[in-house]
């Protein structure tokens, strides 16, 4: 079984959530600790109270994942005197790692808006509010007859050649490409000197941005020559579309009613809270895990009849039923509680087909705090 390092955990968690898709206002990836440390148990938790290091230290846990950053506004201080430095302070002591995902596991394909819409009987989902456009490159490399099939998989593999649902996209066109080696270099093919024709393929494909630099490092790994001729250049062409909030159609109309119970029965939460006409028929909801308070006006805008969020405010319920929509408030909690089980089905899975051998354990003590009477 392979070392893992706590900068490994990072790497896997950028995959399934890009630090650039968070908000700018957000604080995301390795908050504290030490990227080279060994992590051999790992606790998933939606936050990081007192009472949730705590757990973690008691079950010497090495590294923790949060949703909500435990440093979220600039700090001055470190020390015992305030709640967060007492956190920070036995964090660092009992060498724990802290790493978060917040908006930027919101936003990501996949993430937790996805999460929740299919949680939600989505039959067809849709961005409610679109806030990053992948860009696209063309990537263009001279293979030697021969080698354009491996170079082309290889580019593949990582992540290159994705047309919409279509993978492996790929032009090849056959011509000469001439060269002469010069005075150190150590040619695959010609002599220092000479300058040699070789029958080529110019190759060509697709990559999004974030998946450039593995495609380039593919490539050379693949391709024979000491020497790599290749072209890349912007595409106007957009990738993916990436953004907060989900609206999806459900199969059948309901009515509110029955919908808010159904929202209630499938989180498992004790209450949620809905407005609106009971026997209002719905057929297209919007959903926002956490506050959705400013996202009433996004969801009215999109055709939504209902948005399904958590905090929402009693004047801005006035608001969206003024504006024609209804709201059904799950709670902060009630709609972000699934991350939990969510990410450490990933790392488990993730951890394990890598060859890494970390326990992954999801917090006990992280409940919501509102008690209902
Ligand atoms: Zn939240």
């Amino acid at each position: 079984m392979a070392y893992l390092k706590c900068g490994t955990v990072a790497s896997i968690m950028e995959n399934i959530a890009p630090k650039r898709l968070a908000e700018n206002w957000d604080n995301v990836g390795l908050i504290i600790g030490d990227s080279s440390s060994s992590i051999k148990k790992i606790m998933v938790c939606l936050d990081l109270p007192a009472w949730v290091v705590d757990e973690a230290i008691d079950a010497n846990v090495d590294m923790i994942i949060t949703h909500h950053p435990i440093i979220f506004n600039p700090i001055k201080k470190i020390s015992n005197d305030t709640a967060l430095g007492k956190k920070i302070m036995k964090l660092i002591k009992n060498n724990i790692s802290v790493y978060t995902s917040h908006t930027n596991f919101d936003i990501a394909q996949g993430g937790l808006n996805d999460i929740f819409a299919r949680q939600l009987g989505f039959v067809k989902t849709n961005i409610m509010k679109t806030m990053i456009e992948e860009k696209l490159y063309k990537i263009i490399t001279y293979v030697p007859e021969g080698f354009e099939d491996k170079v082309l998989e290889q580019m593949c593999k990582a992540g290159a050649g994705f047309i919409g649902n279509y993978s492996d996209c790929s032009f090849r066109v056959k011509g000469i490409g001439a060269f002469k080696p010069q005075q150190g270099t150590n040619p695959y093919i010609g002599e220092v000197g000479k300058l040699e024709k070789v029958n080529e393929y110019r190759v060509e494909t697709v990559v999004p941005e974030d998946l450039l630099n593995s495609v380039i490092k593919a490539m050379h790994k693949a391709h024979p020559y000491e020497e790599v001729a290749f072209d890349i250049f912007e595409l106007k062409n957009k990738g993916k579309s990436m953004g907060l909030g989900r609206i999806g159609h459900l199969e059948n109309k309901v009515t509110l009613v029955s919908y808010a119970k159904f929202v209630k029965t499938t989180l498992e939460l004790d209450k949620v809270t809905f407005s609106g006409p009971p026997e209002a028929e719905i057929k297209t909801v919007a959903l926002l895990n956490g506050s959705g308070n400013s996202f009433i006006s996004a969801a009215k805008f999109s055709g939504a009849d209902v948005l399904i969020t958590g905090d929402l405010q009693y004047h801005q319920i006035i608001d969206a039923l003024e504006e024609g929509i209804y709201v059904i408030d799950a709670g902060h909690f009630g709609t972000e509680k699934i991350m939990i089980k969510a990410i450490s089905d990933y790392l488990r899975t993730t951890l394990e087909t890598l060859g890494y051998n970390a326990e992954i354990i999801e917090s006990k003590s992280n409940i919501d705090v509102t008690m209902h009477i």
